[in-house]
């Protein structure tokens, strides 16, 4: 007999993971929401840790496609006031990718679109484990049944949340937008840059369309008034940097563009997988650990989850439990080896050891780690 999986979400980890499951001869039932026209996602940078898997899930023509640039530079004034090309504080294997996202995203769906047994056009609304099988329902009402679950809803962990625990090193927030370029006759340079300031740091990079991806990473104590309401704040933020104001400047791009906010934060969830009433059930990508985006690693993070999933659900439904406790174990090693290495490139910043931002990141010991989530 054939078994049924169903995935929520269709952002990176929800495609990968219906790719890995259809290969492993599952058939799939995908929630997949189609994006809002105006879908814009941030986060660029594409690691080149990703490219193995995306071969593993035939997906290697994604990055090969027009539309992408190679990431060659990468400057930042992280631990100096000087700009220094640091490929190796971000890219620990080496300069990746800067992404049009939306249509890497595009071209996940597309693939796994064709190897799906049935796409609903909808956010999952419920989900009750009973007797060894998932019953769903969609938002429109819509309701189908599958032997286990993958959550890919990203940070929102839509159901796992209700079987695993959530955990959070931190709360960091990014306030972000896209930049248009006001000036046509400057060639912005094709570089990402990371500034540390006394609050918090800074990400800008120039986007394969020419537009400048720009993001300010702090803790919402410290966001005196909100940037989101008031372009003003925004402008007087970005004046506060010493490097990213002046290629805003030098590059004519226009920053009268109202920002928005996002949680940027690690967050894990213990255990990412399981089983409830009999049902298996694994958490993929954010859903199960997301991590402070210093890393670069969120999207190679969410494939590799993503790729596990046929294999260890296959193993699950055969009735052997082994794989889902290991993937749960990987999980939890890789958070814990990105709680050291995120210390680690804390540490190399000590110009503002005594302000709030770093001193929270500085001086953590083991239990202010495993801080609760509140928002459960
Ligand atoms: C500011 C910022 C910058 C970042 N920069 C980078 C970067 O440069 N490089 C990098 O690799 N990573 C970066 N990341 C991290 C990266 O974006 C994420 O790790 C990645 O998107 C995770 O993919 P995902 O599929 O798990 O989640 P998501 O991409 O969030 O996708 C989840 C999907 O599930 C859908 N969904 C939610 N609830 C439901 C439901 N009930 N039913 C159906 N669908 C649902 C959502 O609409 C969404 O489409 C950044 C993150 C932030 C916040």
């Amino acid at each position: 007999m054939i078994r049924t999986v169903a995935v929520i979400g269709a952002g990176v980890a929800g495609p990968a993971a219906v790719l890995s499951l259809a290969a492993a001869g599952l058939k799939v039932r995908w929630f997949a929401p189609p994006p809002a026209p105006t879908h814009d996602p941030v986060g660029e940078t594409l690691s080149p840790a990703a490219n193995p898997m995306l071969a593993e899930l035939g997906l290697a023509d994604a990055i090969t496609a027009a539309g992408h640039r190679p990431s060659h530079t990468t400057l930042s004034s992280w631990g100096s006031p000087q700009l220094l090309d640091r490929n190796a504080i971000l890219h620990l294997e080496g300069p990746g990718l800067v992404l049009d996202r939306r249509r890497f995203e595009a071209d996940l769906r597309r693939a796994a679109e064709k190897v799906a047994e049935r796409v609903v056009d909808a956010r999952l609304a419920e989900a009750h484990p009973a007797q060894g099988a998932w019953h769903l329902s969609a938002a429109t009402g819509e309701t189908l049944d599958a032997d286990a679950l993958i959550d890919a809803s990203g940070r929102g962990t839509a159901i796992a949340r209700r079987h695993g625990e959530r955990n959070r090193a931190d709360r960091l927030m990014a306030v972000h937008a896209f930049l248009d370029q006001r000036d046509a006759d400057v060639e912005p340079t094709p570089a990402v840059l990371i500034e540390a300031v006394e609050t918090g740091w800074w990400y800008a990079a120039l986007r394969p369309d020419g537009s400048l991806s720009v993001a300010y990473f702090t803790d919402p104590d410290l966001l005196v008034e909100t940037p989101t309401r008031d372009v003003g704040v925004w402008k007087a933020l970005i004046d506060g940097t010493r490097y990213v104001g002046r290629w805003i400047d030098d590059a004519g791009f226009d920053p009268d563009t109202a920002p928005t906010l996002s949680s940027a934060g690690t967050t894990w969830l213990a255990p990412p997988a399981g089983r409830v009433e009999g049902a298996p059930w694994m958490a993929v990508g954010d859903s199960a650990a997301a991590f402070d985006p210093l890393s670069s690693h969120g999207m190679t993070t969410a494939l590799w989850a993503g790729a596990r999933a046929g294999p260890v659900l296959s193993a699950a439904l055969d009735g052997d439990d082994d794989a889902l406790d290991a993937y749960a174990r990987s999980v939890s090693d890789g958070v814990q080896a990105f709680l050291d290495q995120r210390r680690r490139m804390y540490a190399m910043e000590r110009r503002f050891a005594g302000a709030p931002f770093w001193r929270r990141r500085h001086n953590v010991t083991p239990p202010d780690l495993a801080e609760r989530a509140q928002d459960k």
